[in-house]
């Protein structure tokens, strides 16, 4: 026999009978997002190695450690670690700044980070995601962590926490950041490697950090002393406290964390993200924030803009696995050609309907209809000539016979 191929290590395919939980998670999408206004859109899966580069972050793991990037015709080209980049591409390229803001995107698809696999990350992932642009108010953030909120609830998640914190804007976090690395410089050597090699370019990045010794660091009161302190200007904390005002009056439930910092470089200002408690260390299902700058670092106008991305594999590890869906009916016939008309002829009035392609006997006909049927359609000799058909309930077992005329209307009984 010949070798086995097998799938590559971080990727998994999505079986048949997994795929319904899919379909639930994309329709939802498109139902609640559309009632907020946000339109789909398809970017391409690769792109301008530079488009994340600069979009994402030259400082970020994502670019450093983890993009799919290979050449082709002496061009370099990444497979999209996320799609905020591609979206904001897209709104310049197309010349979005002239719709009327907001504009309101969302989009859903697979993305690749070349990232330790294990539970709750792979190398293939799918993320589903909105972006704003146009409105710099705190009435966008808001709008954006309720649209989340809502797309969790109306998959049945209600107890997952929202967890806040402001960046600040480039300006008034410069201080914070100088302040950080003054106040961690005692503690340089027992930092992890990670946080040594972060600490000149990205020192906010270090509170993200999940080691435990750095963790340990950061719990020192002198510390926590700096991390704690209000860095941010007036201007940053008004936005902030009119972000939480409206959060409050929706009834959205938050804490404030200030070690939250997410590991992208674009965000300002608003950062969140969404917790659950039952995914074990990679807990988090949705993250994101404002990112002001991103457009005009892309090459467009001075645009701000919020958004967030979800890990669809890890919404769809904390649903309940649906029941497979069963067939309307399966005809049971020892006449494949009398089966063959039938089938057709209810598949096209709306119908699910199968049937015995390889003349199997009666009774193996009437297992495999138990299996995967609501009702057998029975159609023996006696059925063919009456021109009737004896519909077996499959879950209460009875059966009667009836017209084959009326067969549609017993079969839109559900
Ligand atoms: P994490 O801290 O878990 O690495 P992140 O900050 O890198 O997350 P984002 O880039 O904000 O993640 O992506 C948003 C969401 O996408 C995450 O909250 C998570 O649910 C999901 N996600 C990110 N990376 C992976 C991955 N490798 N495999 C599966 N899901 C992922
Ligand atoms: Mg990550």
């Amino acid at each position: 026999m010949a070798k086995i191929i097998n799938v590559i290590k971080g990727t998994k395919d999505i079986l048949p009978q997994d795929v319904e939980q899919w379909h639930i998670l994309e329709s939802k999408a498109l139902e609640i997002f559309s009632k907020y206004g946000y339109k789909e859109i398809r970017t391409p899966i690769f792109e301008a190695t530079e488009l994340f580069a600069r979009g994402v972050g030259d400082t970020t793991d994502i670019v450093n450690k983890e993009m799919y990037t290979f050449e082709k015709s002496e061009r370099s080209l990444t497979l999209r670690p996320e799609n905020t980049a591609g979206v904001v591409r897209s709104y310049i390229e197309n010349g979005m700044a002239r719709l009327s803001a907001p504009v309101k995107l969302w989009y859903k698809g697979p993305m690749f980070r070349y990232e330790r696999p294990q539970a709750g990350r792979q190398r293939q992932f799918h993320q589903v995601g909105v972006e704003m642009f146009g409105i710099k108010n705190a009435t966008a953030d808001a709008e954006v962590i309720l649209l989340a909120v809502n797309y969790l609830k109306s998959l049945g998640l209600n107890d997952l926490e929202v967890e806040l914190n402001s960046l600040g804007c480039p300006t008034c976090r410069e201080a914070y950041k100088a302040k950080i690395k003054e106040v961690l410089k005692p503690e340089f050597d027992n930092l992890c490697e990670d946080c040594q090699n972060r600490y000149e370019k990205n020192p906010l990045r270090l509170l993200d950090c999940k080691v435990e010794s750095c963790k340990a660091i950061f719990e020192k009161p002198e510390i926590q002393k700096v991390i704690q302190s209000d860095f941010i200007c007036e201007e940053c904390a008004a936005h902030f406290a009119e972000l939480k005002t409206y959060l409050d009056k929706l009834n959205v439930k938050y804490t404030i964390n200030k070690l939250l910092v997410r590991g992208l470089d674009y965000y300002n200002r608003t950062v969140f993200e969404i917790k659950s408690n039952n995914l074990g260390s990679q807990n988090a299902v949705c993250g994101g924030g404002r990112y002001d700058s991103l457009v005009r670092n892309l090459g467009g106008e001075d645009t701000p803009a919020v958004g967030w991305a979800m890990g669809m594999e890890r919404l769809n590890s904390l649903l309940p696995v649906p029941e497979l869906e069963l067939l309307d009916g399966y005809i049971v016939s020892t006449s494949p050609v009398e089966a063959f008309e039938l089938a057709e002829d209810l598949r096209d009035k709306g119908f699910k309907v199968e049937f015995d392609l390889a003349n199997k006997k009666f009774t193996k006909q009437l297992e495999k209809a138990s299996k995967v049927a609501k009702r057998a359609l029975i159609l023996g000799e006696d059925e063919i000539k009456a021109g009737t058909v004896a519909v077996k309930n499959l879950s209460t077992g009875e059966q009667v016979s009836f017209p084959r005329n009326q067969l549609p209307q017993v079969l839109a009984q559900g």
